[in-house]
């Protein structure tokens, strides 16, 4: 639906968009992209790219840290509402790979995605997601997907047959009370610890490419201490389970990630946890130390590695 040449409200003179449609609640762009690959730095900076099929995320997470990087401050204060399509992201991939191979003989290692959901609700319909994965059966490269969405099950026809694949599983509280405060536009806990059983079950070793499955609790959320321990004992289903602590960080820096105002209110909400957040935080890796003793525990950094 082409409707306007430019973007009410957006328009910021360097940054011009057409307003292709609305999806959900957010109002969709495309535009073809100059390069897809992008060098990994900070956090996950073993890798040698990230890829983001998409620029802003309709999950809109209170705490997310990407929405500093929105293309102007009106699209950073709408943060979850409006998402650009890199159009030509597949085509771009394939060019971007076989120009990797011309000067490498190992394969390269990709985060996707590091500033936006690859399976956020526009997915259902764009399939980029899942043209890039077509890319990458060719391609072979060593590929790690980050999301919080079950519909990577969809894909799981092709996720199969990727040889080195984790996937990160973002669950960041067992109460949905406070997934529903802090991330309001994201799927249930259910429905997600749901989507990683179903990759395990559904994923024949004899046929394909069983995937490392990651759940990444990062950051910590509070979790109410009657829902703890079946949270935890929830998780048992991963190989691997990420902790990280919440941090504000570079608050009222404009350019620099960091964590929303809207999170930052949320924490008084939930005084009981935030009151003494190292308290809450330690004690909630010792009960993941005590319960889940078949799983890899790892924090911070460490945790989001391919390994
Ligand atoms: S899903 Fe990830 S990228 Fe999207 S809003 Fe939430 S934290 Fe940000």
């Amino acid at each position: 639906m082409m409707g306007k040449l430019l973007y009410e409200g957006y328009s910021s003179g360097k940054y011009d968009f057409a307003v292709r449609e609305k999806f959900a609640q957010a109002n969709i762009y495309a535009k073809n992209s100059q390069s897809i690959l992008s060098k990994a730095t900070g956090f996950i900076n073993v890798y040698d790219f990230t890829l983001n099929p998409y620029r802003g995320c309709q999950y809109g997470c209170s705490y997310c840290y990407a929405a500093a990087f929105s293309p102007n401050s009106k699209m950073r204060d709408d943060w979850g509402k409006w998402v650009i399509v890199k159009a030509n992201a597949a085509e771009l991939l394939e060019k971007e790979l076989v120009k990797w191979y011309q000067s490498n003989s190992r394969s390269p290692s990709i985060y996707m995605s590091s500033v936006t959901d690859p399976y956020q609700p526009i997915e259902a319909q764009e399939k980029l997601t899942r043209q890039l994965l077509e890319i990458m059966i060719i391609y072979k490269p060593k590929l790690v997907i980050q999301t919080r969405s079950p519909m990577i099950t969809r894909d799981i026809d092709l996720l199969q047959r990727i040889k080195h694949l984790r996937i990160n599983m973002s669950i960041l509280t067992g109460s949905e009370r406070v997934r529903k405060d802090f991330e309001p536009m994201s799927p249930s806990i259910k429905a997600r610890l749901h989507a990683v059983k179903k990759i395990k079950q559904q994923i024949d070793p004899w046929k394909g490419y069983v995937p490392k499955i990651s759940v990444t609790v990062t950051p910590l959320l509070p979790t109410f201490p009657e829902e703890q321990a079946d949270f935890i004992n929830s998780l048992a289903v991963a190989d691997r389970v990420v902790i990280q602590e919440f941090h504000a960080q570079n608050q009222g820096r404009s350019l620099i990630a960091s964590t929303r105002q809207e999170a930052l209110t949320l924490t008084k909400k939930y005084a009981w946890w935030y009151d003494n957040e190292q308290q809450s935080y330690h004690q909630f890796k010792q009960q993941l130390h005590e319960l889940l003793t078949g799983v890899e525990i790892k924090e911070g950094k460490e945790g989001f590695t391919y390994e």
